[in-house]
């Protein structure tokens, strides 16, 4: 079982805290997509044959592209790989490129899973941050998409946002919950350096906002959510039972995975690669059928490293049994040595043979994380 990421990088206009890798500039478009195309080919042999259970078109905007762009990938994968009936295959979208003869054209295709990155429903929040739609564009394109027939989408929210309050997120909450998605991913807005909103709060012009106040807005996100019978199964992931993100699940369950496209990232369980930053050197690498990627074989030790990452952030948490037949008896013991002092302040638990974030270890998973990783001396 494995997945394969897709990434389009083209963004009609740049959100200001966006650090992802993408451009505004698309007249490379259909050169991008037939290098795309060449990549999925080249690579084919990356994931073994295995049967492929998920694809996810990310971005950038990936609902920049036209149905014949999206067609010629499609047929360039059913054609390369053994695709699941059952496969998971979600598209990330800009509320404002969602216009009814876009979904009755996304209708067409083999997509069953939307992202709607809608961020926050306050409208000044949404100028400032430069996104393309307003709050209610976002709401019909929403109610549009399910009238459509789908029927697994999921949206994204932000919080901790300059000016943001704890009314302004209750009122971001209770919208999304009245759309009632089956996923929603709530992330803390991060000022990435270099991003125009960090030279922002540079010149004092937004405020980032108070340490406790964002972990107000987390916990009332953690309770509204679960109130309301989402499962909280990643730290920024919450979905209705059965509607768990399953490409990013496998992320975090250690699957292999294939990306294509610039700076996709790609996993084989021994080692990890991404392809080269830049749109123009990609496709003149992908062209010459020479690619350009920087890969990372994983030792034991970085191996152990993801294992703790990706495995204590989900509420599945981390099979202990695995640990040891995977990373052996002494990083095992490490593991278990380092995790103590959190087991004892009740951060962690232990059931099962599984180790797992306790409701209060959630809130300071980055530290636990941090000291149960192995370090080099
Ligand atoms: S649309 Fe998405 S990828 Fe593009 S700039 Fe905005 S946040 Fe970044």
């Amino acid at each position: 079982m494995a997945g394969i990421y897709l990434h389009i990088p083209f963004c009609k206009k740049r959100c200001i805290y966006c650090d992802f890798f993408s451009s505004t500039r698309s007249e490379k478009k259909a050169a991008y997509i037939d290098a795309l195309c060449q990549e999925l080919e080249l690579r084919r042999d990356y994931l073994d044959e295995e049967r492929i259970e998920t694809i996810y078109f990310g971005g950038g905007t990936p609902s920049q592209l036209a149905k014949e762009d999206f067609e010629r990938i499609f047929s360039s994968l059913y054609k390369i790989y053994p695709i699941s009936p059952e496969a998971e295959i979600t598209l990330e979208a800009n509320p404002d490129d969602l216009s009814p003869e876009y979904i009755h054209m996304l209708r067409t295709l083999p997509f069953n899973r939307l992202s709607i990155g809608i961020q926050t429903f306050n409208e000044n929040t949404l100028k400032l941050l430069q996104r393309r739609h307003t709050a209610q564009q976002a709401i019909e394109a929403f109610i549009r998409c399910r009238e459509a027939g789908f029927h697994n989408i999921s949206i994204d929210l932000m919080y901790g946002l300059p000016g943001e309050t704890m009314e302004s997120w209750e009122k971001d909450l209770q919208q999304a919950l009245e759309m009632k998605p089956e996923h929603i991913s709530a992330y803390h807005l991060i000022y990435e350096e270099g991003t125009p909103l960090w030279k922002l709060r540079q010149q004092h012009q937004v405020e980032e906002v108070e340490e406790d106040l964002s972990v107000s807005l987390f916990t009332t996100l953690i309770h509204r959510l679960k109130e309301h019978g989402y499962q909280h199964y990643e730290i920024s992931n919450f979905s209705l039972p059965g509607f768990h993100s399953r490409h990013n699940s496998s992320y975090w369950t250690g699957k292999k995975y294939l990306g294509c496209g610039a700076s996709a990232h790609s996993y084989n369980g021994h080692s990890r690669q991404w392809n080269v930053a830049s749109i123009e050197k990609y496709i003149q690498g992908i062209e010459q059928k020479k690619p350009e990627y920087e890969i990372e074989e994983l030792d034991l030790y970085t191996r152990y490293n993801d294992f703790v990452i990706t495995t204590i952030r989900t509420s599945w948490g981390m099979p202990l049994s695995k640990l040891k037949s995977d990373f052996g008896d002494s990083l095992y013991q490490y593991c278990l040595r380092m995790a103590q002092p959190h087991l004892k302040q009740g951060k962690l638990e232990i059931t099962n043979h599984v180790l797992r974030l306790t409701e209060s270890g959630i809130f300071v998973s980055d530290g636990i994380m941090s000291d149960m990783l192995w370090v080099e001396d």
